[in-house]
């Protein structure tokens, strides 16, 4: 069954509409201004399809210029939207576009009208369509899946828009604006129907799925540090745990803040969380390329690392706690010092957990607390440490400590 002109354009009306509400309530509930210029667009092109309806009753300016030019608003209002959810800035050019169509008023000679007009129309169309989609192309990665159906969609539109343009400048094509005839406009009415289903339903799947980004994001940080929390550790840490082998070891650095109350008790909460900034800036810092650093809880961090050694963990360990001890000395005064304890695990196997590991962390980070703090402590189980220990088969523990701190 054939839909005719009257129809289709009344589908349209009623797609565009829906559309229209669709993306606005989506705004609610995401502030996300280009959804708002989205929403704008398809109320444009609701009432562009309204006005062309009017071709019906001889209404010809209202029914083909005003609503033709309402569909190059729309579209230009969907660039506009992606320009804002890319931040891009449209160059002026842009701006103008629209105001091409006025031009159209100033054409002499009835005989030619359509075609020009259609040729016109199709490129204000196209243009702004092509230029949408180019917009959205992947750049590191940042735009995600959402962003990709909507660049394809706004292409193929696009590009249909631009084929729909050639019939226009071949001679003999019948183009009746007026009464809708001609297959061009026919094949028009369907392709604007669904393209209006498919741009909606992508432009709000481009916006959930980067809101859903940044929750994800979000939710694997510690708000105060912004390094990862432990819940984000242990999503993260077994393949790096996987990786250990007797030549590329593995090691876990638990760092604790010592005598961190005092910073707090003496000088204030806002104090001590300005400290532990500081301590996970520091540990950034530091942080060998392939490694990942979390934030446990309290006072208490994490590094876990590739490719490791004894050298390298107490290179690492003491850095930071020289570091730490002379920002912390200077920011801060303190009865007893604000200094750093760190208990170490080296591993040359998968370690049966993460949680056996820190429990193995932990150890090494109590025995340095009980040492006399400010120091590192490590407990060495690769087979060649275990064999230094003289054929010991328990965990080697071995401290570094600087001379003077
Ligand atoms: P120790 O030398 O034995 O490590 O003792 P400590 O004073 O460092 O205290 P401990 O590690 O036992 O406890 C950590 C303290 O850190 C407890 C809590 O008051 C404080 N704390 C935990 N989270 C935060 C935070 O987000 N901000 C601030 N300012 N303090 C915190
Ligand atoms: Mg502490």
């Amino acid at each position: 069954m054939a839909l005719d002109a009257p129809t289709m354009l009344t589908l349209t009306i009623a797609l565009a509409a829906a559309a229209a509400l669709y993306l606005a309530i989506e705004w609610r509930g995401v502030r996300e201004a280009s959804l708002l210029f989205w929403s704008l667009g398809f109320a444009t092109i609701s009432l562009g399809s309204t006005l062309a309806l009017l071709r019906g009753s001889g209404l010809l300016l209202i029914g083909i210029w005003f609503a033709n030019g309402l569909l190059i608003v729309a579209h230009w209002l969907f660039l506009v939207g992606v320009a804002q959810f890319t931040a891009t800035r449209l160059s002026r050019a842009w701006y103008l576009a629209p105001a091409a169509w006025l031009a159209l008023l100033l054409l002499p000679g009835e005989q030619q009208w359509p075609k020009v007009m259609l040729l016109v129309n199709s490129l204000l169309v196209a243009l702004p369509s092509i230029r949408a989609g180019a917009l959205l192309r992947p750049h590191g990665g940042s735009l995600g899946a959402g962003a990709a159906q909507l660049r394809y969609v706004l292409l193929g539109h696009g590009l249909f828009y631009l084929a729909k343009a050639i019939p226009a400048l071949v001679p003999g094509t019948l183009i009746d604006l007026a009464a809708f005839r001609g297959e061009i406009i026919q094949v028009s009415l369907v392709e604007g129907a669904m393209a209006i289903m498919l741009i909606a339903l992508s432009m709000t799947g481009t916006v959930r799925y980067r809101r859903e980004k940044r929750i994800e994001r979000l939710a694997a940080r510690d708000p105060l540090t912004t390094l990862y929390n432990r819940r984000a550790l242990e999503t993260r840490a077994p393949h790096l745990l996987r990786e250990a082998s007797p030549a590329r070891p593995g090691a876990l650095l638990l760092i604790d803040i010592d005598n961190f109350k005092l910073v707090n008790d003496l000088h204030g909460h806002a104090a001590g969380d300005r400290l532990l900034v500081t301590l996970s800036e520091m540990i950034r810092a530091v942080l060998p390329d392939g490694a990942l650093a979390a934030r446990l809880g309290g006072d208490e961090f994490v590094i876990l690392l590739r490719d490791a050694s004894g050298e390298r963990i107490a290179a690492l360990g003491d850095r930071l706690r020289r570091g730490f001890h002379d920002a912390a000395a200077k920011a801060f005064a303190t009865p007893e010092a604000v200094t750093l304890s760190i208990g170490a695990s080296l591993y040359d196997r998968p370690p049966a957990s993460l949680v056996a590991l820190i429990e193995q962390g932990d150890l090494a980070l109590y025995e340095s607390k009980r040492g006399g703090r400010n120091s590192i402590r490590l407990v060495d189980g690769t087979l060649a440490g275990k064999a230094s220990m003289g054929g010991h088969t328990g965990i080697g523990i071995g401290a570094t400590r600087s001379q003077g701190m």
